[in-house]
């Protein structure tokens, strides 16, 4: 292959003790390298060479073993032996969107998530936007997906009573000589379908009150916000009444390929015999991918740091604000460069940064990454100060080499469909790429698209009785008075709102997953104040003792409080 040859060359030139062979059609590196930088250089450098499907980047790092995925705690027989026709792997928002679009469909429909909810990993921790797509280079999955995908919110928002805003984004000049560069991003939004037009520096006033950058930018008003994983969770709550059949806490492990379809798929739970499988699995997916015989890519992961700030610090910014940044073809350059945020439920976050990692799972946040966040992004709205940070998490992004998505019917494995390597603009594109995918799956389970006629695209929100007028309010808490008992004092969520969100089409039973449907511990305490009152209900409602009710899943007991009255 004329591709390998070059690669081994280029690899050569740096000095990189790395050999690039031939591998389903993609290009193997194998070697050791002294740096996880030399890693991605050996990467990049294959990526940039046309011809294969894509990198496999194998290189070991000198001294560290392979990393280990964190996994599920339990282990029984309980899924033994179910065939779904189409099994779901993951359910992040991409896997959500997939799993409601194939119940359009006259298929059964699994899905199975390793962590104890849905929407916990990268879909839980971005910054929710609804970008618009002109920071995106013309002719990628991304932008196709992302424009087709961000037309679908407004009515996905009506179908599913998940909130979304559309307050635009301005995306702020570093710098006086980049104005001269409007008429090529207006091109690009012509050409996109992405309506884009510019502001002064005296227009940027009307949208941030102490703007910190005096150049003028642009804006892109179909950008929007939206709760990743409030939407995350409504798809898969409508998906599942529907009847798609939600599996938390269940892994997947391994899987037997014979004459390239998939027979089986192994879990912690039994295997299952499904006709397709998706691979929906994120940071993971390139795992899944091995599986299944289909590996064309790697996933490196990018660390993304935000800081999550008080909801007093909204008015001074009525829009997203970004910085304009000129794309580079590597590393960091792969970012919308991070900005202002204003979020749904209207606390601002800064951020993200882009950092290049080894760990797809490290969830930790360093000092020095917040500090470099707020610094940062700090610069855009002066006025905002430190002590308006509450509080701060990380998120890892599903890069691949090719820095694109892999959306695609595999070529190789006959029954296997790939929604890999789903890095930023996932949210964005998760509605566009679920109705491609859940179309390929289910012409391969049934040779057409047969519609499910019973499909209620339907689903019904929690009330929230902090955002309902005093009437209103008070009907509902006559006709449940757990609605006027408020456990979380900063967010204003009631007792009622926290016992719905057990009683959700999908498995509730702890404090973090409780956290993400109704808000209970969001605000400025942290849950410091309502934490043991949502365990105590918690375990009252589902009957569990309290000392085993946990923050997020099997390992994190929280520990236990005393009894009502007792104090
Ligand atoms: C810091 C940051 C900011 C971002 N900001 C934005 C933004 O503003 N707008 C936007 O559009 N996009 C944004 N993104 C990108 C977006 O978050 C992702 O593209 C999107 O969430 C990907 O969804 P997913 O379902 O593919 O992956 P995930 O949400 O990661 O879901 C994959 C799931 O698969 C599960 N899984 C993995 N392996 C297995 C296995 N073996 N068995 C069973 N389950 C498995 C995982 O537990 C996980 O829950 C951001 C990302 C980051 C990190």
């Amino acid at each position: 292959m004329a591709f390998v040859e070059k690669i081994n060359k280029k690899l050569k030139k740096k000095g990189l003790n790395v050999t690039a062979s031939e591998y389903n059609g993609a290009v193997r590196l194998t070697g050791e390298a002294d740096s996880w930088e030399e890693v991605l250089e050996a990467g990049r450098i294959a990526a940039h060479v046309r011809g294969s499907r894509g990198v496999v980047n194998d290189c070991r790092l000198k001294g560290r073993s392979p990393e280990t995925v964190r996994m599920p705690k339990n282990e029984d027989k309980s899924l033994e032996g179910i065939a779904p026709d189409v099994l779901v792997i993951g359910g992040g928002i991409v896997g959500a969107a997939i799993t409601r679009e194939l119940t359009r469909y006259a298929v059964t429909v699994a899905v199975v998530e390793k962590e104890y909810d849905v929407g916990t990993a990268q879909s839980a921790r971005n910054d929710g936007m609804i970008h618009a797509g002109i920071d995106l280079k013309p002719d990628c999955k991304k932008v196709k997906y992302n424009v087709r995908g961000n037309k679908m919110y407004d009515a996905l928002s009506k179908e599913l009573d998940v909130p979304i805003e559309r307050p635009g984004q301005l995306v702020l000049y570093t710098a006086g000589w980049q104005k001269l560069i409007f008429p090529l991003i207006k091109l690009r939004g012509l050409r996109n379908g992405i309506p884009v037009y510019p502001v002064s520096p005296r227009g940027v006033k009307e949208y941030v009150r102490e703007p910190g950058l005096g150049f003028g930018g642009f804006m892109c008003p179909s950008a929007g916000i939206v709760s990743p994983y409030l939407m995350t969770i409504a798809l898969m709550e409508n998906a599942a009444h529907n009847g798609a059949k939600v599996y938390v806490d269940t892994a997947v492990t391994g899987m037997e390929v014979k004459e390239h379809k998939i027979v089986s798929v192994a879990t912690n739970r039994g295997t299952i015999y499904p006709k397709a499988v998706v691979n929906a699995a994120g940071v993971f997916s390139d795992r899944i991918a091995e599986m299944a015989g289909d590996r064309h890519f790697t996933i490196h992961p990018r660390r993304g740091v935000e800081a999550v700030l008080d909801q007093k610090a909204y008015p001074k910014a009525k829009c997203v604000l970004g910085k304009f940044v000129i794309s580079g073809s590597s590393g960091s350059g792969h970012t919308k460069g991070g900005g202002v945020i204003v979020s749904i439920d209207h606390n601002l976050l800064l951020g993200p940064s882009a950092k290049e990692c080894a760990e797809r799972e490290n969830e930790a946040t360093t000092r020095e990454e917040l500090d470099e966040v707020f610094e940062k992004q700090s610069r855009l709205a002066p006025e905002l100060k430190r002590s308006d940070i509450i509080t701060y998490f990380a998120g890892t992004r599903a890069a691949t080499y090719e820095e694109d998505f892999v959306v695609e019917k595999s070529a190789v494995t006959t029954n296997f469909i790939q929604a890999a390597g789903i890095q930023s603009p996932g949210v964005t594109a998760a509605p566009a790429i679920a109705e491609d995918v859940a179309r390929w799956a289910v012409q391969e389970v049934l040779g057409e698209l047969r519609k499910n006629p019973s499909f209620d695209p339907v689903r019904k929100g929690i009330p929230v009785v902090r955002e309902m007028s005093g009437e209103t309010r008070a009907r509902l808490i006559a006709e449940n008075p757990d609605f006027g008992e408020i456990v979380c004092r900063c967010e204003q969520i009631s007792k009622g709102e926290i016992i719905a969100a057990l009683h959700t089409p999908l498995k509730v039973d702890s404090v973090d997953a409780v956290k993400r449907r109704v808000r209970a511990g969001m605000g400025r305490c942290q849950g410091g104040f309502c934490q043991p009152t949502v365990v105590r209900i918690i375990s009252e409602e589902l009957g569990i003792p309290p000392e085993q009710v946990t923050k997020k899943g099997a390992g994190s007991e929280v520990a236990p409080y005393p009894k009502r009255g007792s104090v």
